[in-house]
């Protein structure tokens, strides 16, 4: 059982702060979803619990079992359990994926045998072309093709915990289906615990939500059950930017005069 905790965390980047006070724990097993409008700060929260540089930390604690995540550098929390699924995979030419794994799982040290085995079964499950496994890391992969590189990945790997930065950013409807299903077994067969950032609840259909946070302006401002997901599917996030609405304006007299004069 591992739980990944997020306490009052605050961060800037580029000398401006972007996330106040976040609060969230995930523990083995679980999958929360925080959903947010462009540029609330998702990915800035996955980049600082990841590790990624140029983002500082104002106050607050990330722990993974007790230890203290912002104190390692990315490679040892990546060691630690954490694994991000970028929001935009990264092309690395001249590395292939297998020895991407090789190397990491050494790192780790877990075992490699039988690798190319499971690197078969994983793509046939995840629906991501075997031919693929023997380029260079992403290069000249579609955009559906590099999501489901990443979560072949995750597959392999068995992080404790994973980040998803819209995994479903990208993807056409069947790769949505085949990633979001295989991170969901995962939840079940090996007790991933699951932190996905998304925009949109289609994601939810295969990846069942135990707790749906919203993000605006850096904040959480609601958290809830799957049903929170749907509020906002129908409601969109006006409801929840914790701001004042804005006025209504009043109607105007009747006359063409009245519709060109100035405010
Ligand atoms: P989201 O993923 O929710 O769309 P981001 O976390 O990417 O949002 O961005 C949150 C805010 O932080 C945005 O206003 C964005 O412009 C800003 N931001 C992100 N990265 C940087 C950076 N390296 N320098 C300055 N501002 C940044
Ligand atoms: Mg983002």
């Amino acid at each position: 059982m591992s739980t990944l905790e997020i306490r009052n965390l605050s961060a800037a980047v580029g000398g401006k702060q972007i996330l106040n006070g976040i609060d969230l724990t995930v523990s083995s097993g679980e999958v929360h979803v925080v959903m947010g409008p462009n540029g609330a700060g998702k990915s800035t929260l996955s980049a600082v619990v990841m590790g990624k540089p140029g983002y500082e930390v104002l106050e607050g604690t990330v722990t993974l079992d007790g230890v203290d995540v912002l104190a390692l550098p990315a490679w040892q929390r990546a060691q630690a359990g954490l694994h991000l699924v970028m929001q935009y995979p990264t092309e690395v030419p001249g590395v292939l994926l297998a020895a991407v794994l090789v190397q990491a799982l050494v790192a780790r040290g877990a075992s490699t045998d039988g690798l190319d085995a499971r690197l078969a079964t994983e793509s046939t499950r995840i629906g991501f072309d075997a031919g693929l496994l023997h380029r260079a890391l992403n290069v000249d992969l579609s955009g559906g093709e590099k999501k489901r590189n990443e979560t072949l990945q995750l597959a392999v790997l068995e992080p404790k915990i994973a980040i998803l930065d819209e995994l479903d950013s990208g993807l056409d409807i069947d790769a949505l289906r085949d990633c979001a299903r295989r991170v969901e077994d995962a939840t079940n067969e090996t007790g991933l615990g699951v932190l996905a950032i998304t925009h949109y609840n289609r994601l939810l259909a295969e990846l069942r939500p135990d707790r749906v946070h919203i993000l605006v302006k850096g904040r959480i401002v609601a958290s809830g059950g799957p049903e929170l997901a749907d509020v906002l599917e129908r409601d969109g996030y006006a409801a929840f930017s914790g701001d004042e609405p804005e006025p209504e304006v009043p109607p105007r007299g009747g006359s063409l005069e009245d519709l060109f004069r100035l405010p």
